[in-house]
Formats: structure tokens, C-alpha cells, sequence
């Protein structure tokens, strides 16, 4: 039995699962839209923040904030009445004024490979509406990746991604983005100081989250200042202590900004390539007619600390007779001579409504093995959690749901295989 067999194998039996795992969770104390969000405020804004409510002097603001962040990032508390060392009279203060609360877990589902893919929903900012989006926690031998999502759908229309099918509705907050985070490691007993909140499923093994990839719904470098907050927060050594290696930045090619990124942030860096050509990169990822391949590679070039050590992810989709041919390999090899690249190749994910469709196993295998052999190191990314529709470039968050003809449609398309 070859891959294909196998894993449409594991297609089926995870089905079957999945339907007895997918679960609406207990609601946590959802956040409330008028006290205002502590989570994703600096040190510096978190301690003026206590001194413009009153709450604290302007000679205590600088020791109370801190103590803040310890129980914010290090305990993972959810609710002032957990901070043990303040004061009674204090918390109550800041619960009146402050929001601490995590988004409420509308949905939590459990591949059968362990995948886990949660819906999140925040309440409205300011006179808009409530919205929704969803995380990603992938585990895999020795690490756990979270895929967060830095936008409500995304300006861009890369014509094989998913999201790209729904508007953008908004931006995160650096709040909304870290309490992904947050909210996911609740779920998972992630925090380790702090007693497992009630309802969470905790797995048997291992550290749960080591690792954070900004791949979710959006385009972070269309959030800038929120996903730059969040990150630095996520990494901040007293806190959350994730280290910038650990946290990787995927981008469709939003040149101006991909060396601030490098020198604000600090994080790894991924280029969604996807193509080799402006003609056909600007029908794939068509952010391409405004910054083209020249730009893109020439930004990538100028990525401050980039080395063999720290090198660049070009993710590059294997979409079937479009962009998977020998020649296709060899020109991706010549396009990023000289650059310090990781090449991830990841086998398309089908979502209902597309024309594109997979490549085929053996035509992965031999453009991976191309670019093995020209020296790059090229891992062909295994899908994960598609029986709950968590794999790149199919999340779509609840507004516009998959109507169940659609997902038994899709489900029967995967099950059939990838053009054997
Ligand atoms: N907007 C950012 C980050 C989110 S997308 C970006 O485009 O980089 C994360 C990755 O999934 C990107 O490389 C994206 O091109 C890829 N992707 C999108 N749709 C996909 C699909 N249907 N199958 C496989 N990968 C997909
Ligand atoms: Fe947006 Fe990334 Fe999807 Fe393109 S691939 S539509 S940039 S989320």
C-alpha cells in the first residue's frame, strides 16, 4: 500500500471520529466589550492604563503592572479573583474597570491525529459586531504548533485559498490575537502553574505549545502594529517566553513591510511563493501586480539576520498541471540562488467550490526531490486535521459555514484521492 492509500485510510477511519469528538465546549466567562482589554497593552501602557483609572498611583504603577503581567503571562489567570497576592479592594477595582476575560469557545474540535481546531468568538468593538475565527493547534513528534489567525477573512484573493473566498470583516486586536493563544493553552492545561480549567481536554504527552505560526485566516502584514504587539508580548521572556525562533510569520509578499518585520519583530519569516513567474504568480497570489517576484526576492534578500542557520520558508502549494512540472523545480531553484531558503511544499487542500485539485503523489515526490538535490532542504508538509477542515488555506470562520451537503460534498472529494 502506497502513502496515498495509507493516509486515505486514516481519511476515513478520522471521519468516523470526528464525529463523536466535535463538541460545543463549556463557555468560559466571555470577554465584555465595555470594560476595557488589559491582555495586549505594554508594559508601559498597562501601567498608564491603571494610573488613568485610578486605580493605582503613579508610584505604584510601575510594581503593579508588572505583577499583572506575572499573572496575566506566566499564570494564565482569566479572572482577578484568582491573583491571590492583591488585594481584595484592588481586584475589585480593576474588575470593574478591566477586561481580562478569554473569547468564548463557540466550538472545539478533535481530529483523529490530534489536531484540534477551535472557533473563537469576540465581542463587538465599539459599534460593530461580534466576530469569529478559528485557531489551529497541530501536534507532532516533540513540539506543538499553534496556527493563529491575525484577521476576520482577508483583502487578498489568492485563487486556491479558502479564506480568500470571505471578506475581510476586520482586523484583530493585539488583544485578540494572543488571547488565541491564551484561550488554546487554557484548552490544552498549557499554562503549568495554574490548575486545568474545567472542561479542558488535556493530552497524554508533551508540552503542548512550542511553537506559533502567524498562518491562520488573514494577512498579518496588513495588521502590522496588532500582530507586532502580540508578538513581542508572546515572546517577552517574562511572560509568555515563546522564543522568536519558535514563531514564524507567514506573508503573501507585502514588500514594504518585510524588513520591518525583521528588524521591529525579530520573528522567522515564510513567503507564500506559490509560483516562479509574475504571470503566473499574479493569477495565484495576485498581491503579485503590486509587488512582483523582483521586489519580493530582493526584500527577502535584505531580511535583517538572515542566515544559514536562520533561513527564510518559502511555502510553495502543489497545485495539479499549474505549477508542479520539472520546470517548475528548476526555476524555483534558480529564483532563490543565493538566498538561505527552507522550501515547504505543501499538497493542495481542497475546499467546495475549487477548480484546483492536488497534485499527485509521485509528482510531489519528484519536484521535492529536485530541490533536495539542488541543496535545499524541502519537507512536504502532511496534511493535518482535514477531516475538520483545519489544514491550510480551509478556514473559514462561521459566518459563512459550510452548509452539510457541502461538507459531505468535500469529505467524499478527499476520500477519492489526489489524481491517482
Ligand atoms: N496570509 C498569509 C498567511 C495565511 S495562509 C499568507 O498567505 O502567507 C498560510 C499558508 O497556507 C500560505 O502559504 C497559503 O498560501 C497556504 N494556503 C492557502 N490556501 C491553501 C490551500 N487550499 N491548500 C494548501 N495551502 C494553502
Ligand atoms: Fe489571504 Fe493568505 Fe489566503 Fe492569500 S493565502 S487569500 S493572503 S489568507
Amino acid at each position: 500500500m502506497d502513502r496515498l492509500h495509507l493516509y486515505d485510510l486514516a481519511m476515513t477511519l478520522s471521519i468516523d471520529l470526528t464525529n463523536g469528538t466535535a463538541r460545543r465546549a463549556p463557555a468560559p466567562r466571555s470577554a465584555t466589550a465595555e470594560k476595557s482589554p488589559l491582555i495586549g497593552l505594554t508594559r508601559a501602557e498597562l501601567a498608564e492604563a491603571l494610573v488613568a483609572a485610578g486605580v493605582v498611583s503613579e508610584r505604584q504603577a510601575k510594581m503593579r503592572a508588572q505583577q499583572l503581567w506575572h499573572w496575566l503571562y506566566v499564570r494564565g489567570v482569566s479572572d482577578f479573583s484568582e491573583m491571590f497576592n492583591i488585594s481584595k479592594d484592588l481586584r475589585l477595582e480593576l474588575d470593574r474597570h478591566f477586561s481580562i476575560a478569554r473569547p468564548e469557545v463557540v466550538e472545539e474540535q478533535i481530529s483523529a491525529d490530534g489536531t484540534r481546531k477551535w472557533l473563537f468568538r469576540f465581542p463587538p468593538r465599539g459599534a460593530g459586531r461580534p466576530v469569529e475565527i478559528e485557531t489551529v493547534y497541530i501536534p507532532e513528534e516533540g513540539r506543538g504548533t499553534l496556527c493563529i489567525s491575525s484577521q476576520v477573512g482577508c483583502t487578498l484573493t489568492c485563487s486556491f485559498c479558502h479564506t480568500g473566498t470571505q471578506k475581510l470583516v476586520r482586523n484583530l486586536t493585539a488583544e485578540e490575537i494572543l488571547s488565541q493563544l491564551m484561550t488554546a493553552r487554557d484548552r490544552l492545561g498549557d499554562f503549568p502553574d495554574r490548575d486545568t480549567p474545567a472542561g479542558a481536554i488535556v493530552p497524554s504527552e508533551g508540552r503542548k505549545i512550542s511553537n506559533i505560526v502567524m498562518m491562520g485566516m488573514g494577512e498579518p502584514l496588513y495588521n502590522f502594529e496588532a500582530v507586532k504587539k502580540a508578538l513581542l508580548i508572546a515572546s517577552d521572556g517574562d511572560g509568555l517566553s515563546l522564543s522568536k525562533r519558535r514563531i514564524t510569520l507567514s506573508t503573501s509578499g507585502v514588500v514594504p513591510e518585510i524588513v520591518r518585520t525583521g528588524e521591529e519583530i525579530g520573528v522567522m519569516l515564510a513567503i507564500s511563493l506559490h509560483a516562479t513567474n509574475d504571470d503566473l504568480r499574479d493569477l495565484l497570489v495576485p498581491i503579485n501586480k503590486k509587488f512582483p517576484l523582483k521586489e519580493l526576492i530582493a526584500a527577502c534578500r535584505a531580511y535583517p539576520g538572515l542566515s544559514n542557520a536562520k533561513r527564510i520558508t518559502f511555502e510553495y502549494v502543489m497545485l495539479k498541471d499549474v505549477n508542479d512540472s520539472l520546470e517548475d523545480a528548476k526555476a524555483l531553484v534558480k529564483l532563490l540562488k543565493g538566498v538561505p531558503a527552507k522550501i515547504n511544499l505543501i499538497p493542495f487542500n481542497p475546499w467546495p467550490g475549487t477548480n484546483y485539485q492536488c497534485s499527485d503523489w509521485e509528482t510531489i515526490e519528484k519536484f521535492a526531490d529536485y530541490i533536495n538535490n539542488a541543496g535545499y532542504a524541502s519537507p512536504i508538509r502532511t496534511p493535518r486535521g482535514r477531516d475538520i477542515l483545519a489544514a491550510c488555506g480551509q478556514l473559514k470562520s462561521e459566518s459563512e459555514r459550510l452548509k452539510k451537503t457541502e461538507r459531505l460534498a468535500l469529505e467524499a472529494m478527499m476520500i477519492a484521492g489526489h489524481g491517482e
